[in-house]
């Protein structure tokens, strides 16, 4: 019998003590004494958050294919059961076996989000795992990170023994068959360390050592011995189709973020935005085929028991065979009270066709996500978004019975003035009226309901902004406060509504995007001093981390809103993530005189991805 780490006595005090057992659905079990290696897999945050996560589901059972490891997972402990943890020296344990995980050979950690860094440093204290990476020794299990903020890793850098630049897919195999050679053949950690850092797409911290300037900006960054690459690259897996796919994904007994199955229909995105780091870093776009993500659809829905189906990706519009794939799951999975849950589309006659089918038109709304209010500052962040087509189709949505809106937008994106702003307010305004043009009085069944949201915008590496400055906190909130004055002033403010978000968590999440490996040890300090679930509001500490800033003599506006120039050494130029830093100049430019440029499909603007041999750049050459 599987005996559980916890007593009766703790998970009966903690709230939601599902999180702690394990044993789900479709959990994988494996007899130790047929293992060499004992994986564990984190997501710094809490359970119901981490189960949600596609890639971790991806991962968990491409290692689990392996006889010779044993995959299993942990996520961050809630503040109730952390402090009890603390109190009575228990250490962290996975899921699976609930053995502690200070036992296990490596500990995957995914880096989805600056804001869950603190929990990274909450995950190896508790789990007794020397926080810097140099207290470490054979006892204690290799900490890999891998996921988008491992593109700049430097904030982290002395928490970990490596990173992973790329996608799981590619390298894990032979990191794993390294790591089984050297403990056999009785190699010290740093010789094991050496030979991962020589395997494409892994980055080594220790090996690499960092000069400043007088101003703080970067002199040189290389590394400390001659036997590790100087530039990381990242590895793509070219061959979607062809690679594993979870189709036993675990099931929890608790309600979760996304409680359904998901396929993911491809990676990557031909559309460019110069604000989304994601559209960069996973060039270039590739799509998996149609006939295999129908099998995958049946498989994981007849695995799981789910009664909900949801699509993964960056467009999902610009996927070829979208209209094919959706009509397939609503033909058959509909009728067996599936829900199918759409991703977001472009609204066009087919979006509207297919929302009808399977939405609630009453209860469902129309999203538009614009992100800039204007069209010179949508061709700004090349947004390929125009207002007429915003209009005709939200339009087309009120004349097929739909009277809910959600816009979404940017605030502080670079060049933006107070007409952009204003714009968001008279866009919002004028998808109103459509409502009261097209729906004459009789049919209208009450107001038009608008929800305009709007987010604080972070530059991000690997993007054509990651030079720009951004705004600060001060600014953000007059930005914000600006645009309800001019919400009010519009003729139609009583159908719309106007949501924020909060501007100090902003500053944070820009400093530890663009940070360097001084960062790290404010992150440290911050942790120490009780910062933890930043991301979670009631818990931010935004007082303490501006204290623990000054204390280490550490400006966080040094770091985001600075314009940095061309020839600066960002901290992350190493990593070669494909797209060259000549075409991300070129789109900075671009964007500053307001134009745009093709996309992928239209045409191509030599990023550098081509070297990765396919996908969309060989698309017309197929
Ligand atoms: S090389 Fe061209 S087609 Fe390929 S991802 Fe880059 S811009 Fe797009």
């Amino acid at each position: 019998m599987r005996k559980l780490a916890l007593s009766d006595e703790i998970l009966l005090t903690v709230e939601k003590p599902a999180r702690y057992i394990g044993n789900e659905v479709n959990m994988v079990k494996k007899d130790l004494s047929n293992i060499d290696i004992r994986f564990c897999m984190c997501f710094p945050d809490v359970y119901e958050i981490g189960m949600s996560h596609l890639g971790i589901q991806i991962l968990y059972d491409m290692f689990n294919r392996r006889e010779d490891t044993y995959c299993e997972r942990v996520y961050s402990p809630w503040t109730d059961l952390d402090k009890i943890m603390r109190e009575q020296n228990i250490p962290l344990f996975a899921l699976e076996s609930q053995d502690p995980i200070k036992e296990f050979d490596f500990l995957g950690i995914t880096l989805q989000y600056e804001m869950c860094y603190t929990n990274i440093l909450q995950v190896l204290e508790l789990s007794q795992i020397p926080i810097m990476t140099e207290d470490r020794t054979w006892d204690h299990p290799i900490v890999i990170g891998g996921g988008p903020c491992a593109y700049n890793p430097e904030p982290l850098a002395p928490f970990f023994d490596i990173f992973y630049i790329g996608e799981g897919e590619t390298v894990y195999d032979q990191l794993l068959d390294v790591y089984k050679e050297s403990r056999k053949n009785g190699e010290s950690r740093t010789e094991f360390l050496q030979k991962a850092a020589n395997i494409e797409g892994l980055y080594v911290p220790i090996f690499y050592d960092v000069t400043y300037n007088e101003d703080g900006t970067i002199k040189e960054f290389k590394p400390n011995r001659d036997d590790v690459p100087a530039v990381i690259k990242k590895q793509v897996e070219m061959h979607l189709s062809e690679t594993t796919y979870p189709d036993k994904p675990l099931v929890p007994f608790i309600k979760v973020t996304q409680d359904r199955v998901v396929l993911e229909i491809q990676r990557g995105c031909i559309r460019g935005c110069r604000f989304c780091q994601a559209g960069m870093l996973y060039r270039p776009n590739r799509e998996r085929r149609v006939d295999f993500l129908k099998d995958l659809a049946y498989k994981m829905l007849k695995n799981t028991g789910h009664e909900e189906i949801s699509l993964s990706s960056l467009s999902s519009s610009d996927y070829s065979d979208l209209q094919e794939l959706i009509y397939f799951l609503i033909d058959e999975f509909r009728s067996k009270g599936v829900n199918i849950s759409l991703p977001s589309l472009r609204i066009d006659a087919f979006a509207l066709d297919v929302m009808s089918k399977v939405q609630d038109v009453k209860k469902s709304s129309l999203t538009f996500a614009p992100e800039a209010g204007s069209q010179r500052l949508r061709n700004v962040i090349k947004k390929g978004l125009t207002e007429e087509q915003i209009l005709t189709g939200a339009r087309d949505a009120f004349l097929g019975g739909w009277n809910k809106v959600k816009l979404y937008f940017m605030l502080g994106l670079p060049t933006e003035t107070e007409e952009d702003i204003e714009g968001i307010a008279t866009l919002s305004d004028k998808i109103a009226r459509e409502y009261y043009d097209a729906i004459p009085k009789e049919n209208r069944k009450g107001r038009v309901a608008i929800t305009a949201s709007t987010s604080f915008f972070v530059p991000k590496p690997f993007t054509p902004f990651q030079w720009t400055r951004m705004a600060t906190s001060e600014e953000f909130l007059d930005k914000q406060r600006f645009l309800n004055g001019k919400m009010k002033e519009q003729l139609n403010y009583r159908s719309i509504k106007y949501n924020w978000h909060e501007a100090e968590l902003t500053l944070l999440e820009g400093v530890y995007a663009r940070g360097d490996r001084k960062t790290a040890k404010v992150l440290y300090d911050a942790y120490k001093k009780g910062c933890l679930y930043d991301s979670w509001s009631e818990y931010f500490k935004y007082d303490v981390w501006m204290e623990t800033f000054a204390e280490n003599g550490i400006d966080p506006y040094f770091y985001t809103s600075r314009e940095r120039s061309y020839d600066e050494v960002l901290p992350w130029d190493f990593i070669d993530a494909g797209v060259t830093k000549k075409y991300l100049m070129n789109e900075y430019e671009m964007a500053k005189s307001d134009q745009c440029t093709p996309n992928c499909r239209e045409k191509c603007t030599g990023c550098g991805a081509t070297k990765f041999g396919g996908g969309v750049c060989y698309e017309s050459k197929a």
